[in-house]
């Protein structure tokens, strides 16, 4: 891998940006593969590179049916954090917070982390008492997080307006949360993968998979049979059809999700700030537009367009909030197809079928969950066991009932 370097930008500069070459290969796949991975999106491309770099498994190809990163990866509104409720889900997803602090080093890509802090808002005596307990509970996992005064939230946040008709009476804010560029991670992985040996397919769609023995041994294609010893479905949206051509059913309700940027407008808005009750959260991109987004479609779609009524009632609680917005022009509007669990966490590590594996369920939050994803899927992929940080996350537990429900803390809160 050619490495990136302030050197190296000025000398392309220099000779007109001329001499750059491809970041990964666009590979044609082969007859098989030690590990397929269904799936170009972040976790799919994370779990190549953690394969290839920390279990030195190389024989591996990520299959994807369009282009890479153009799923939820490259649509999300860039939220880290790992501000979640439960143990299980705290220790994970700050797991991954430390990796994304380190991401840009270790793969050698500018991912533009910039922890400038997720703030919650509490509207109510109620929201207070909730969310000083999921403040303290963050803080009993080891993990800042702090509580903030209305004054203190009046200082950060100029803007926003705390008297109105969703008066603020406090929050809480993880100041090791922020936004960090989904491109660049998407790309950053891909390319770091590609470089150690794992070849990046792209439109190449799975239609199918082959099993022997209550194993599996391949997946059809659009360009044909590729066979695997292991394969992993990371697929997102997609992921209750494809399981189903596996023959599982997935708890898994799939949804558009949108989101929504205005016009650039000069530093307003030096947090990320959301709000649980008028389910809507903002934060301004390095470009200047302010970035906006809700809750899910309100019912089950495999669209990649978000509906107008949602669409209105987020706008309508951030002009709320920030009333100064309401003089913007709305710039862009785009959704995704997030797979919501019935508890809103994911589903990570072994199938009833040998040899297969998944990664799903992020719903409306798993791009923070980037680096973890794939780092603890390829441990467990390599091994067969579940890593310790995804043991609770695993698909049985609707079977024996042990959910971790996220709701509040996964909700609207991304
Ligand atoms: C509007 C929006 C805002 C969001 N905001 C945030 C946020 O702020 N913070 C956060 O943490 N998360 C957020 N998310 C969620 C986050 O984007 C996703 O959870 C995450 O990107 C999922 O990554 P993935 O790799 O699993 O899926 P994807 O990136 O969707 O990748 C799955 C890939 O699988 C491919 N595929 C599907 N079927 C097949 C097949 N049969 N064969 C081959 N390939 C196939 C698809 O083309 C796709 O590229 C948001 C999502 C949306 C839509």
């Amino acid at each position: 891998m050619r490495r990136y370097s302030f050197l190296h930008l000025a000398w392309q500069a220099l000779r007109g940006n001329r001499g750059w070459r491809p970041a990964w290969r666009n590979a044609e796949p082969t007859s098989g593969y030690e590990v397929v991975i269904i799936g170009g999106g972040g976790h799919g491309l994370a779990t190549a590179y953690y394969l290839a770099k920390n279990q030195g498994i190389r024989n591996v190809a990520v299959l994807e049916r369009g282009a890479i990163g153009l799923g939820n990866s490259g649509r999300n509104t860039q939220v880290v954090r790992s501000n979640y409720f439960y143990p299980q889900s705290v220790a994970f997803f700050d797991h991954s917070l430390k990796l994304y602090e380190g991401l840009g080093r270790e793969l050698n890509l500018n991912v533009m982390l910039s922890q400038r802090g997720v703030l919650n808002l509490a509207h109510s005596e109620h929201d207070m008492e909730l969310q000083r307990r999921w403040c303290n509970a963050i803080r009993m996992s080891g993990v800042d997080s702090e509580w903030l005064t209305r004054d203190a939230i009046r200082a950060l946040v100029p803007p926003l307006n705390l008297d109105g008709r969703f008066p603020v009476l406090g929050g809480f804010i993880q100041r090791r949360g922020g936004i960090c560029r989904h491109d660049a991670v998407v790309w950053g992985y891909a390319r770091a993968a590609s470089s150690l040996g794992v070849d990046i397919v792209q439109s190449c769609e799975v239609t199918g998979f082959k099993f022997a023995n209550g194993k599996v041994r391949a997946v059809a294609t659009s360009r044909g049979i590729i066979g695997a010893d292991k394969v992993v479905m990371s697929v997102a949206g997609y992921s209750s059809e494809l399981a189903r051509l596996a023959g599982i059913e997935l708890p898994i309700t799939t949804m558009a999700l949108q989101a929504m940027v205005t016009e650039p407008v000069r530093p307003v808005l030096n947090t990320m700030v959301i709000s649980g009750l008028v389910h809507a959260y903002v934060s301004q991109s390095d470009r200047g537009e302010i970035v906006i987004g809700g809750g899910a479609d309100a019912y089950p779609s495999y669209a990649q367009r978000g509906g107008l009524p949602q669409m209105r009632d987020v706008v309508r609680a951030v002009v709320e909030l920030f009333p100064s917005f309401s003089r913007l022009k709305m710039l862009r509007q785009w959704a995704g197809r997030v797979d919501i669990t019935p508890d809103t966490s994911p589903i990570m590590g072994v199938t009833p079928i040998d040899g297969l594996f998944i990664n799903c369920g992020w719903g409306t939050g798993g791009f923070k969950a980037i680096p973890a994803g794939g780092h603890t899927m390829a441990h467990t992929i390599a091994t067969g066991t579940p890593h310790p940080l995804i043991e609770s996350f695993g698909l049985d537990r609707f079977r024996t009932g042990a959910l971790i429900d996220e709701g509040a803390a996964a909700g609207v809160a991304h």
